[in-house]
């Protein structure tokens, strides 16, 4: 606000005089520079300034007039009224909840829209043209009319309209009015400040002695700028105040709070909140609370433990975590948890922390017991609250000053839906929480004001916020005007005729004009910035902006954003190494594959027992077909009583089918645990059966074109020490060709290639480890293969001596087989390899170093744990400014 303004406004609330603010922000924006300014001038004490927001102003004032016993609605009491004539519609439409509640909130702004720009049409009478949309809402307020009517009920929409008659009776004098931060007075509230007597409009502060218009590359650089020339301001005057507009202040507000925090650390705050359900508090809320009485998703579950919300203090919190874990490393995860499955599986008792269970089962039965009947909203409301102290909700740290606002909030919340019950309407408890939900994602949670210097807004809440200087973000042709749509519920030219928002471009055009000449009349310096460049997209200039502010200019060279930003990592180089002893290591050929592919992920995986999850899945995951395939070839090979052992066995089948069934149904009879076999569909389970017949017959089908072979052993297991390591190895399977020699094979469901035992840094070393150190010295090794059993896609792939002679008769030169030969001096190189990996492990080599990102990383799950994205940041920054020093040169 412009020094005349707000010199303006001070003396008016210095001399007892009433304000009233378009919102109730810059009603609070009003009345701190009012107690700024009395600090100021050194004051200790001094009356409250009288500044009411304008549903405050109508409120109070209908308070002091009304003598009727109408109950003034509330806006989710609004809507449950709305909700219900929805669901009496019976269309298409309003049949499934989500719709309808939309529906019914279109409904009440269309309500709104007609007191606050077009009350002529509230009488049914004169709605009587109206078509399609349009008639369906008239006959539904036609509906909402008689409901109010006869439930002695009000609706805060309706309040100006019964005010003004009220204030044109009567006689007595009231105080003049000075309107501050209205953009538009729409054509009620004009009615109503004519009904009350004297008003006026704050005069516009004198417009700014600085307006530059920047143009700015992309959007990023656009922030960037805004936020270095903040820094800048707040350099040359460190008690300056700040004011950035944004029309994407909830949309980007994550990348706004890094570019502020790069440039300016924590000066600013944003004026906007956030939607409560997104707070991490009033979510987890919710969740507990739903749980109890249904079921969480798999990572609703993980998120609500990892809060620390549901426990009781941090060790609970930390067993319950823990617990997680125990669960999918017994692969008992499910992509649904309620709770029962949570409390009933076998490792329970043993993990889970038994005061935690007593008081969520303690919890549960109180939630049961109140379920047996429908409950008024008002009795939920109560229960809530109860149920989560029940639960030591919150209890196991202590709570910042924002999470104990944002549980106010939470609390209030609740109550607002405990006044559901006004009407003396019941609800079950499923639907007390989905209207909790509703309202926790309908109202806007920011802490209290903390007075930062840089505040953030969007256009209409910046109306009342004093600053010195200002920027405008996003000045482009296609946001400024900010366009929108229209109210469907009502006939296109009615909402022209009384200049409803977004009716006409002109609207759209007039609004923002007002917006912007409010800004330039706020501060005596304001700058707007548009980016020329957005997604593949080019920008041109606002062309409003342009008219108030004049051309855009290139941005000035200080405001540009350095090529790479300094870390906020403070690196140190870690050149310490904790050897291994030497001796066993879990995990066999896969520490040494870790090692090869990145020696961080070998110390984590190996030493530090980290673990990567794969998500649960509705049907068998990926690992748990693997396992059953697996356990199938097993089965097939395993020799008599029911298996083969021989090419020529293989050959006497006479149906291969039949035999590859009977395997597949008893693998699957013995193999699937009994809690995937209880939570999968029957229907579902026969399918996967018939997949894996299908595939083993394939697979055996190309089998049977083999020369002939003997298998050796399957599931082999050996242990051999690698320089000083220990590993516990085991092979899928082991034939002896026609020559007599060994052949190592490993089966795979994915798609691999033999070019992962590439050197010198193999992406998997099980099968060369097997081949290098299992392997009797005294037997020949033919080579070693995968074999991949794919659907349409089933075929040996490696490297073999001498593939056209031992394994297929008649190979083309031409197939890959044949054309890469197994050789022993490759042996040799693989050992060495591997007895290096097997050293570096043992002295404790445990650099962040995938070979080769970030394909390998996409493999790995340990992101957060190494931070690999912060090292790669940190390397591209130094690449970049090495390469430009080599330019420089
Ligand atoms: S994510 Fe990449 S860098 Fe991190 S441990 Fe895994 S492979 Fe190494």
């Amino acid at each position: 606000m412009g020094d005349f303004a707000a010199a303006e406004i001070d003396k008016w609330l210095r001399e007892g005089g009433l304000v009233v603010t378009a919102s109730d922000r810059a009603a609070r924006a009003l009345a701190d520079a009012f107690h700024r300014a009395r600090q100021a001038e050194g004051l200790t004490a001094w009356p409250a300034p009288n500044i009411l927001d304008w549903k405050s102003f109508v409120r109070a004032a209908w308070d002091e007039r009304s003598t009727d016993a109408r109950l003034l609605l509330n806006p989710e009491q609004e809507e449950a009224i709305w909700v219900e004539i929805a669901g009496e519609d019976r269309s298409l439409a309003t049949l499934l909840d989500g719709p309808r509640h939309r529906l019914a909130s279109l409904a009440a702004k269309a309500h709104d829209l007609l007191c606050s720009h077009a009350p002529q049409f509230l009488r049914a009478s004169t709605r009587s043209g109206w078509q399609q949309d349009a008639a369906a809402f008239s006959a539904w307020l036609a509906d909402f009319d008689e409901r109010c009517r006869s439930g002695n009920l009000l609706s805060p929409s309706r309040l100006p309209l019964e005010l003004i008659p009220l204030l044109q009776v009567e006689t007595a004098a009231r105080p003049p009015l000075l309107l501050a931060g209205f953009d538009r007075i729409l054509p009620v509230q004009r009615e109503l400040f004519d009904a009350w007597g004297k008003w006026r409009e704050a005069a516009k502060g004198e417009p700014a002695d600085v307006i530059e218009f920047h143009a700015v590359g992309d959007a990023q650089a656009e922030l960037a700028a805004c936020a270095i020339w903040c820094s800048r301001q707040l350099s040359a005057n460190p008690s300056a105040r700040l004011l950035v507009v944004t029309q994407t202040a909830s949309t980007r507000r994550g990348e706004i709070e890094r570019a502020f925090l790069a440039h300016t650390g924590p000066a600013f705050e944003f004026s906007l909140g956030v939607p409560l359900i997104q707070v991490a508090l009033a979510r987890a809320a919710h969740d507990l609370l739903r749980w109890l009485d249904g079921s969480l998703n798999e990572q609703e579950l993980d998120w609500l433990l990892s809060t620390g919300f549901a426990a009781a203090s941090a060790q609970e919190s930390a067993a319950l975590q823990a617990y997680m874990r125990t669960l999918r490393r017994f692969s008992l995860e499910r992509t649904q948890w309620t709770l029962a499955a949570f409390l009933n599986q076998r490792c329970s008792a043993e993990f889970l922390p038994a005061p935690w269970v007593e008081r969520i089962t303690a919890a549960q039965r109180l939630l049961a017991e109140f379920a047996r009947r429908p409950q008024s909203p008002l009795d939920w409301a109560e229960l809530a609250p109860r149920l989560l102290d029940e639960l030591h909700f919150a209890s196991a740290l202590p709570l910042s000053s924002a999470e104990h606002q944002a549980l106010r909030r939470w609390q209030l919340a609740v109550e607002t839906c405990g006044s559901l019950g006004f009407d003396g309407r019941q609800l079950g408890w499923t639907d007390f929480l989905s209207q909790l939900r509703r309202s926790l994602e309908e109202t806007l949670f920011a802490p209290e004001s903390l007075d930062a210097p840089i505040q953030i807004a969007g256009p209409a809440e910046s109306a009342g916020l004093a600053a010195d200087a200002i920027w405008f973000l996003g000045a482009d042709e296609d946001t400024w005007p900010a366009s929108g749509t229209m109210n469907p519920l009502l006939p296109v030219e009615i909402q022209r005729e009384a200049g409803m928002p977004h009716a006409t471009p002109q609207l759209d055009w007039e609004l923002a004009s007002a917006i912007t000449s409010r800004l330039l009349a706020s501060a005596p310096e304001v700058h707007f910035s548009f980016s020329r460049q957005s997604k593949n997209a080019e920008l041109r200039p606002s062309r409003l902006i342009v008219k108030l502010a004049g051309e855009a200019n290139e941005l000035p060279p200080e405001l540009a954003a350095p090529a790479s930003q300094d870390s906020l990592t403070v690196s140190i180089e870690d050149c310490s190494r904790i050897p291994f002893p030497p001796g066993k290591v879990a995990g066999g050929a896969g520490v040494l594959t870790a090692q090869s592919q990145c020696p961080f992920k070998a110390f984590a995986t190996a030493r530090l027992a980290a673990q990567g999850w794969e998500a649960a899945e509705t049907g068998l995951t990926p690992s748990q077909r693997g396992q059953l395939l697996h356990a199938v070839l097993h089965a097939v090979w395993s020799g008599p009583p029911n298996g083969i052992r021989t090419h020529a066995e293989l050959l006497s089948l006479t149906d291969r089918e039949a035999f590859v069934s009977g395997h597949v149904r008893r693998v699957f009879a013995q193999e699937l645990r009994p809690h995937l076999r209880q939570r999968m569909p029957r229907r579902y389970l026969e399918l996967e059966e018939l997949r894996l017949i299908r595939l083993v017959t394939e697979w055996l089908n190309y089998e049977a074109t083999r020369a002939p072979f003997e298998v050796a052993g399957t599931e082999v297991t050996h242990t051999v020490p690698v320089a000083g390591l220990v590993l516990d190895l085991r092979l899928d399977r082991l034939d002896r060709l026609n020559d007599g020699s060994q052949l190592v094979i490993d089966y795979k469901s994915g798609a691999v290639s033999p070019s992962a035992w590439n050197l010198p840094r193999p992406d998997d070393v099980q099968l060369p480890i097997y081949a290098g150190f299992a392997i009797d010295p005294e037997e020949a090794l033919s080579g070693l293969v995968f074999a991949k059993v794919r659907p349409g896609d089933t075929i040996f792939a490696g490297y073999v001596g001498d593939a056209a002679g031992t394994l297929f008769p008649g190979l083309k030169g031409s197939n890959p087989l044949v054309k890469k030969p197994f050789g022993a001096e490759q042996l040799v190189a693989w050992r060495e390899c591997i007895e290096q990996l097997a050293k570096d492990f043992l002295a404790g080599r445990a650099e962040v170093d995938p070979r080769e990102a970030p394909k390998t990383c996409e493999r790995c799950g340990l992101q957060v744990l190494c931070r690999i994205q912060e090292h790669q940041a940190q390397l591209e920054s130094e690449d970049e400014s090495d390469s430009e020093e080599d330019g420089d040169e």
